[in-house]
């Protein structure tokens, strides 16, 4: 088929998915997206009804490479990515990032570790209210702990990045979860960034389980090197009244001068020491399967009214990293959290979060 080159073929954007791309073109053009689709597409060859973009012919209407177009749109590689190095779903980006690429709104699919745009300071983690961006002009500490993020990145691997950083996510909610006197300085960092984040006087619209990642943020980047170190490893599975060194690198990075804990039911660093230092890193439990197109999650009414529930209970000095450590974002390490978790039998329900 030989396919007229489009007279504004604009590049795509990085990690942007096929189908974003193929209805920026079209809009740009104005040309009808199901058209235009059927045009760089094909059925695949096992006669399903699916039908699958053809390289060359999104190569022959924009005038660029198959190899260009390829670095740009992951969907489009030979042979496919790691899908399990990238969240499972697509979801917008920076939109500062994005003003510069015409045709209306980019969707990506972002790898696991980028949580911020760090050139716009705006919060990227994976959304659960659709649309809403959140600036970290007033926190860099968020940004600086993207930086930092990718230094444990490159040190050691997006694999035990992507459990380390997850675990500590998960410890600091839980952590945000006990009596106040049991969490340490962290605590006071988590309930201003949250009163920021999510404003008392506006939190039905600004409530967002996202938006709690980013007030743990900065703690659980500044935790995860030890997470995924050997030596820490090594040191945390030591005996309990041997793990001074373990402890005291803890109380140090969580601003808590008074972590020492033994062998507490209710601290769940040691929950994680005694359990989980021994073991492989976790792969995600929720990872593309290419052999559905990706395509922008919509929010169900049942997750938008859980929303709102939660939004009109929320009150950032009161045990807030409860509805942080119940949602679907931190499933795959939730699975094998602390043993009070699974004596209430916390099972997952229709909205992403896990009920009693
Ligand atoms: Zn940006």
């Amino acid at each position: 088929m030989l396919l007229p080159r489009l007279p504004d073929p604009v590049a795509p954007a990085q990690h942007e998915i096929a189908a974003s791309y193929i209805g920026r073109l079209a809009r740009l053009h104005g040309l009808d997206v199901n058209a235009l689709w059927r045009c760089v597409t094909e059925r695949e060859a096992s006669g399903g009804m699916r039908r699958l973009v053809v390289p060359e012919r999104l190569a022959a209407i924009t005038g660029r490479t198959v190899h260009a177009l390829a670095g740009a749109l992951p969907e489009l590689r030979t042979p496919q990515p790691d899908w399990a190095m990238f969240r499972h779903q697509p979801q917008p980006g920076c939109h500062h990032c994005d003003a510069k690429h015409l045709g209306g709104e980019v969707i990506r699919i972002l790898p696991h570790h980028r949580y911020v745009c760090t050139r716009h300071r705006l919060w990227l983690c994976p959304s659960d209210a659709d649309g809403h961006t959140t600036p970290l002009d007033t926190l860099p500490e968020i940004v600086q702990a993207q930086h930092r993020h990718l230094r444990v990145l490159r040190r050691h691997g997006w694999a035990i990045t992507y459990d380390a950083v997850l675990t500590a996510i998960l410890i600091c909610a839980q952590l945000w979860s006990l009596p106040e006197n049991e969490n340490g300085e962290a605590r006071h960092d988590w309930v201003r960034r949250a009163s920021i984040l999510i404003p008392s006087n506006a939190a039905e619209s600004a409530f967002s389980v996202a938006r709690l990642c980013a007030a743990v943020y900065p703690e659980a980047v500044a935790l995860a090197p030890l997470f995924a170190s050997p030596y820490w490893k090594q040191q945390a599975q030591k005996a309990t009244w041997d793990r001074r060194l373990f402890n005291s690198e803890i109380a140090r990075r969580l601003r808590h001068p008074n972590y020492n804990r033994k062998d507490h039911d209710n601290d769940p660093i040691s929950y994680w020491a005694n359990m989980n230092a021994k073991r492989p890193p976790l792969a995600p439990i929720r990872v593309h399967d290419q052999n559905h197109h990706l395509r922008k999650p919509a929010l169900s009414p049942a997750t938008r009214l859980a929303q709102q529930h939660r939004a009109r209970a929320f009150d950032p000095s009161r045990r807030a990293g409860e509805a942080l450590v119940a949602h679907r974002y931190l499933a795959t390490v939730f699975r094998r959290a602390w043993d009070p978790m699974r004596k209430h039998k916390l099972l997952p329900n229709g909205d992403g979060y896990y009920s009693r």
